[in-house]
């Protein structure tokens, strides 16, 4: 969080009697993680002397300076289970799942040592760090990374995937006895109908797979998480037995997977709350994994549903990165736990950890891509300008930040930025000057306008500065005429006199 500056307004919730004056009635308001607070209350209509207030500018200035009138939250009117004080942990899959996408290049080791700490640096509390039974590179990279999670005490749980078969268990095995880690083995296998049809599976070859997979890891001591692929598309008949199963072996953990991206919170709902009573009948301590794909776009918003419906555990990736279009975007996931209040880690990393998935795995950052884009925080409209402009004239940077903007750019370390366009008006161009230190010189600004109007884009810096600097020879040789057209003055002023 850098947004630092110490605010007036409440800091936690503030109560009003029926007699005071506010729009939407009572808050039961609450501030903001960039300490810009917001309003949250009930949906009642407006009252008159509410828009009468609004209405007299210097009233509605006097009002807004308290904080926790500047936003209304919408978001926290009608909400029906909250992330506030739950606990979890994110689980980041960037290594694994995030490296199956076809246009992902598989990082060096020492950029995967880099991402392990700078994943670890913003709380993710367990990272899985390949599937070492893939090949020889995916075995070495495994170990060199257990071994600098040992060797660097790291907080976050470390997980190595298999499938459900010895011969991708024994070489997790071998890790953890090699470094000594207590690892995770995350052990996948087939739930829905369409996969069982396909590879000709029966329940029974099911149970036979978690069987023996569960039994032999933990038979060598290792923590085992049972991973249902396409959970969100299997029979609860067929999902009972399999967990039922896995717990009754050992296993401590189940990871429900929308492995094709085909929930809708609805579906999260559902599935979550049937696997949670299952366990509560279970009787025992049971981790609960949520892993989710974005087919659908709904990867991060299933993700938060999911943890609110009662999972203990959510998986995300580095930019979204994964097999198709690629899983819950980690700092995505990050930013809306932030936002929502229900995370605390510092997250001045989470800028260096978007560039460099992008720069190790080859895929560059989307433009307009949430709060990592080039385009996050750029506007060259000039109406959005102006607010903002406006915002940063009353001298407050938090509002300037948020009055056109859901996340702070200040959060990650950018701010927002003003640039000059077809769609811009003159306080864009008086906006950029300010920011080069120079003057409001109005002939420039005609110019710079006259310039923006006649293209179809942004003016790039240094289409702005050749402009400034054309405008600089011209006001020049204007000058260096000076004696001369003053002779002629003086000569035509004695003439006509
Ligand atoms: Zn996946």
């Amino acid at each position: 969080m850098t947004g630092t500056k110490k605010r007036p307004g409440p800091a936690r919730a503030k109560h009003f009697t029926a007699s005071d004056d506010v729009i939407g009635g009572p808050l039961t308001g609450t501030r903001s993680l960039s300490g810009l607070a917001r309003s949250r209350g009930p949906a009642v209509p407006r009252r008159l002397s509410d828009a009468r207030r609004l209405a007299d500018t210097r009233r509605a200035s006097e009002w807004l300076a308290d904080t926790s009138h500047a936003i209304y939250d919408w978001n926290s009117v009608s909400v029906s289970s909250s992330l506030r004080g739950r606990v979890f942990t994110l689980c980041d899959e960037t290594l694994r799942d995030g490296l199956q996408s076809p246009s992902a290049t598989d990082p060096t080791v020492e950029e995967k040592i880099e991402l392990l700490h700078l994943m670890s640096s913003l709380g993710i509390g367990a990272i899985t760090v390949g599937l070492p039974g893939a090949g020889e590179r995916a075995y070495r990279d495994s170990l060199a990374l257990v071994r600098e999670a040992v060797r660097t005490r790291l907080p976050a749980r470390i997980n190595l995937s298999a499938r459900t078969m010895e011969a991708d268990l024994r070489p997790i095995a071998n890790i953890a006895h090699a470094t000594g880690a207590a690892v995770t083995a995350y052990t996948f296998i087939g739930s829905s109908p369409i996969r069982l049809f396909a590879e000709g599976w029966t329940l029974s070859t099911l149970l036979r797979h978690v069987e023996a997979a569960v039994t032999f890891a933990v038979r060598e001591g290792i923590e085992v998480c049972l991973v249902t692929e396409d959970t969100t598309r299997a029979r609860p008949d067929i999902l009972d037995p399999l967990f039922r199963t896995a717990i009754g072996l050992g296993a401590r953990r189940l990871c429900l997977c929308d492995t094709v991206g085909h929930a809708t919170p609805d579906g999260v709902r559902g599935l979550v709350g049937w696997t949670r009573n299952l366990i509560a009948g279970c009787g025992a301590d049971i981790g609960l994994d949520w892993h989710g794909h974005n087919d659908r776009g709904l990867a991060v918003i299933n993700s938060l549903v999911a943890l609110e419906a009662g999972a203990d555990r959510a998986h995300g990736t580095g930019l979204g990165l994964g097999e198709r279009v690629g899983n819950a975007a980690m700092d995505q996931l990050l930013i809306n736990l932030k936002l929502g209040g229900a995370y605390d880690h510092d997250l001045s990393n989470l800028a260096r950890y978007c560039e460099l998935v992008a720069s190790a795995c080859q895929v560059p950052i989307p433009a307009s891509y949430p709060v990592f884009g080039r385009d996050a925080f750029r506007t060259a409209t000039g109406v959005h300008a102006a607010a903002i402009i406006k915002a940063q004239r009353k001298g407050d940077t938090d509002y300037a930040d948020r009055v056109y903007s859901g996340v702070p750019a200040s959060w990650v370390g950018r701010r927002q930025t003003i640039e000059v366009s077809h769609m811009s008006g003159a306080s864009n161009v008086v906006y950029w000057l300010a920011s080069q230190g120079l003057p409001a010189d109005e002939d420039l600004i005609a110019t710079i306008m006259q310039r923006a109007k006649s293209t179809r884009r942004v003016l790039a810096e240094d289409e702005l500065h050749a402009l400034v600097a054309a405008q600089t020879r011209t006001s020049n040789d204007a000058n260096d005429m000076a004696p001369e057209m003053t002779m002629g003055r003086e000569r035509e002023a004695a003439v006509v006199n």
